[in-house]
């Protein structure tokens, strides 16, 4: 792997855009969460895929699907980044996270897997936090087993589970992430089984579009409040967000927002993760940075307008 460019800002968060050694480009970033220091947390977010084939409407890294990264590939990342801060790969943060989260739809790739369960033969950390998202789809069920065997057995209270649901509507979800996936009833069957007292509940993150309802009655019917946590974070402007004229229901400087509230009501634990609005210009949450340069005619201002630079490696 070589680190072709990158873009950000140290004192949020770093885009790293790099070339797979047989061809292909991934991304994967380091971010700190202010006014926390790096001393205290610190969060690496990974491809699992090169490209990724579920191509949902609102995601620029899906429909260029070149690959499954191996291990190494995986590992690759975290270790370029793990040394630029700790070269001993003793990792000296109160939180340290890694999302499998960046490009790629994780379950599809049982390297994945393998990466969590040698992470502690690679690395030196007091609290490490494993984070996988997923759209849960159809045929991952084997992937997802395995997963709950790893979890219960090196991670017992710290693994963070997230579904990206987007709405509570079938078939707007059907729209937005054209593949098949799991049905809501067996989202919740399977989070019953992962989810063990002591440990994190499990989260249903929201990318919530303007348009996209989501339904208390049909949370409840299928989510219990004390298994499930609401995520709820802003569409990212990404190049496909800004073409399918996409609008985000989170949005920076809105002090309360009526169906969180609503949600509240019903019992449910909400979060609202609106992130740094420069993180978005840099381009560090999900979505892809170089797809998204590619189509730079179709980005707005509110987009990735921080400058590439290129790393000579
Ligand atoms: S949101 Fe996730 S599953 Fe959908 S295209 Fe992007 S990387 Fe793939």
């Amino acid at each position: 792997m070589k680190i072709r460019a990158k873009a950000g800002t140290e004192d949020i968060a770093t885009v790293y855009i790099a070339e797979l050694e047989n061809g292909g480009v991934i991304e994967f970033v380091e971010s700190i969460q202010p006014p926390l220091p790096l001393e205290k947390k610190w969060v690496l977010i990974v491809s699992t895929l090169c490209g990724c084939p579920v191509d949902c409407t609102f995601c620029d890294a899906g429909g260029s699907f070149r690959k499954k990264l191996s291990v190494e590939e995986i590992f690759s990342q975290i270790d370029y980044i793990v040394s630029g801060k700790f070269p001993d790969r003793k990792i000296r943060t109160e939180k340290f996270k890694i999302q499998f989260a960046r490009i790629g739809e994780p379950s599809f790739n049982p390297a994945v897997l393998e990466v969590l369960g040698k992470f502690y033969e690679r690395y030196e950390t007091e609290n490490f936090i494993p984070s996988v998202s997923t759209i849960a789809p159809k045929g991952a069920e084997n992937f997802f087993e395995k997963l709950l065997d790893i979890k219960n057995s090196l991670y017992p209270e710290n693994f963070q589970l997230q579904f990206s649901l987007h709405t509570t509507d079938r078939k707007r979800r059907d729209e937005m992430i054209p593949v098949k996936k799991w049905s809501f009833g067996e989202i919740a069957d399977y989070s019953e089984r992962f989810y063990g007292k002591g440990g994190k509940k499990i989260t249903l993150n929201f990318a919530l579009e303007e348009s996209s309802p989501v339904e208390a009655d049909v949370l409840e019917k299928y989510f219990n409040p004390e298994i499930f946590l609401l995520k709820f974070t802003p569409l990212n402007p990404t190049a496909k967000v800004i073409r399918n004229n996409y609008k985000s229901y989170i949005r920076p400087g809105i002090e309360k927002f009526g169906l969180i509230e609503k949600l509240n009501l019903h019992g449910y634990e909400t979060l609202v993760s609106i992130g740094e609005l420069e993180e978005n210009r840099i381009g560090s949450n999900c979505g892809q940075y170089i797809s998204s340069t590619r189509e730079s005619a179709e980005t707005s201002g509110e987009s990735y307008t921080y400058k590439i630079n290129k790393v000579n490696s």
